[in-house]
This record gives structure tokens, C-alpha cells and sequence, in this order.
């Protein structure tokens, strides 16, 4: 598909790590509503539904993307980016290989801290965007340059305890 130059513009201003998914999006967009080149109007308006999560419903017989959302350990976020969890979410490798390309990402959050207090607050938000899955990030479960979280089964029962699986890793 054709790029606008101010259409990629518009694109670098999307976090690096929901990038290569943004493109994705807007692309299934124009493609959807038959647009051959991309211009900044719409990536503007495929933004707006992605970020609104609000995207058309799958048509009969077509199959729900799978929706998944990556925890992440709190105190490791201070020195970690997560370069490590997007680039295998990006590659589909090690705990990701399972989905296919139309599987969306929609959300990437910290635990709040000990004793992972947000995580069922937010896994619950994020039930109204269909949320299907959530990856507990590799640095919740191994001992390294910190220990392996000691509260893992009780963030992992209060997301089952949901309805929504749980994967234990991510790029580990
Ligand atoms: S609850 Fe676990 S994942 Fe969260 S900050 Fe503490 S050790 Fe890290």
C-alpha cells in the first residue's frame, strides 16, 4: 500500500512499541474501506478507532482476533523498556508464537507494584475490549538481577478468576 509522506509522519508519533501494530491497523482500515493510498486523514481515523477499541465487529463467519494484554513486574520497569516483551509480541516468538498476525495486543501495564494491586482492576477494563488473554511478562517468573515474584499466584487467580487465560511468560 502507498504511504503518504505525511501519513508515515503521522505514524512516528505512535509509540514505538504498538507501531508496527498501528500500521497494521490503519492498513486493515484502507483496506476495509478500499482506500489505495494512506494520507494522514487516515491514519488519524484509524487511530481514533483503534485507540477507542470501538473497531467494527467481525462479520459473520469471520474469526475474532484474539485480544491480549502483557502484565508486567513494576520494580523491573524502572530499568526495563520492554524491548524485550514487544520485540517477541512484534516476531510472534517464544510464548507469542501461538498467535497468528490478525491477534491484536491491546494492552501492556505494570502491577502497580507489590503486591499487584492494579492488575485486576485493570484486567476488568480491559474484559470490555474482549480481552481474551494476559501474559504474565518474563520477569515476573525468573530469579535474575531480581527475585521471581512472590505474588504470581495471586495475580494469576484474580485474572482466571475473570474468565480470562493465563499465559505464564513472554520473551522467556
Ligand atoms: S507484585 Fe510481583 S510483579 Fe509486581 S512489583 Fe511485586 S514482584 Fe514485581
Amino acid at each position: 500500500m502507498n504511504w503518504t509522506k505525511e501519513a508515515e509522519a503521522a505514524l512516528e508519533k505512535v509509540p514505538f512499541f504498538v507501531r508496527p501494530m498501528a500500521r497494521k491497523a490503519v492498513e486493515e482500515y484502507c483496506k476495509k474501506h478500499g482506500i489505495g493510498t494512506i494520507t494522514e486523514a487516515e491514519v488519524k481515523a484509524a487511530r481514533e478507532k483503534f485507540l477507542a477499541g470501538v473497531d467494527e465487529e467481525p462479520k459473520p463467519g469471520e474469526p475474532k482476533p484474539t485480544k491480549v494484554a502483557i502484565v508486567r513486574c513494576d520494580i523491573v520497569s524502572e530499568t526495563c523498556p520492554g524491548v524485550g516483551c514487544m520485540n517477541a509480541w512484534n516476531k510472534r516468538k517464544v510464548h507469542f508464537e501461538q498467535y497468528g498476525p490478525e491477534a491484536e495486543l491491546i494492552g501492556v501495564f505494570t502491577c502497580g507494584g507489590c503486591s499487584g494491586r492494579r492488575v485486576y482492576r485493570l484486567v476488568k477494563k480491559l474484559k470490555d475490549y474482549g480481552l481474551d488473554v494476559v501474559h504474565l511478562s518474563s520477569c515476573m517468573l525468573m530469579d535474575g538481577d531480581y527475585p521471581k515474584c512472590p505474588f504470581k499466584q495471586i495475580i494469576k487467580e484474580g485474572i482466571l478468576g475473570q474468565g480470562v487465560r493465563v499465559v505464564e511468560g513472554t520473551h522467556h
